[in-house]
């Protein structure tokens, strides 16, 4: 039996195009290194997500301030307040976002191997992110219980103890599961931790760790390539 869980956000469906498109929309500029934006963003996205999972402060303030953070970093001219209406800007686009044909394929043919089992471990604030799985139209592939919140657990990313929930649900060993995800710290280092596989999606072609996953992929095409030759 083998499980495979998955990460939400830059794994399941791509989030960087969306968070820089709404930010442009708003500063009604363009940002001419989307890189470089990203890479600000998500540095800033490691502040603060204790308080954000814990309910201190709102996805909608977190994602206002990140905003405001990497603007200043990219000397981007902005008045206050656009970093929350970027937050605003994206939240509508993320209203219209859906996974990409080949992951539905792959997840279509995996929900129906009776070898494989499915899991959801997303980290970030229950509301925001069970709406975004309620977008993505997650059940159909995934159990409810089986799709797991880090702020509904006490527990953040790459917490071990989040791991032993999921080895938990889906009553597997940690060698019989597979971790995907983006982000080097939040997805593969807490599951190799937890004696599981990983794959990581290193979409920025970031540096490479010291501790090597499983397997790297640098974009959505590669990743379920390698998933149903893989798993199929
Ligand atoms: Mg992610």
């Amino acid at each position: 039996m083998t499980g495979l869980v998955f990460d939400i956000d830059d794994t399941l469906y791509c989030r960087q195009d969306m968070l820089v498109k709404a930010a442009e929309t708003v500063l009604g500029t363009t940002v001419t290194d989307p890189l470089y934006f990203i890479k600000i963003f998500y540095d800033k996205s490691d502040i603060n997500m204790r308080d954000l999972e814990s309910g201190k402060i709102t996805t909608r303030e977190i994602n206002g301030w990140r905003y405001e953070e990497t603007f200043k970093a990219l000397a981007l001219p902005f008045r206050s307040g656009d970093g929350v209406l970027s937050a605003d800007a994206y939240l509508e686009l993320q209203s219209h976002m859906c996974l990409s044909e080949d992951m539905i394929e792959a997840l279509d043919s995996f929900a129906s191997n009776p070898d494989i089992k499915l899991a959801v471990l997303t980290a970030g604030e229950s509301e925001h992110q069970r709406h975004k799985i309620d977008m993505l139209g997650l059940d159909r592939w995934f159990n409810s219980e089986d799709i797991i919140v880090s702020g509904e657990t006490g527990f953040s990313k790459p917490d071990v103890r989040l791991c032993r929930i999921v080895e938990e649900k889906l009553g597997l060993k940690p060698d019989e599961l597979w971790m995907i995800g983006d982000s080097y710290k939040h997805d593969i280092t807490g599951a190799i931790d937890s004696g599981w596989h990983t794959i990581w999606i290193n979409r920025r072609s970031l540096p490479h760790p010291d501790r090597l996953p499983d397997f790297e992929v640098t974009s959505d095409k590669e990743l379920t390539s390698l998933l149903r030759s893989k798993f199929t």
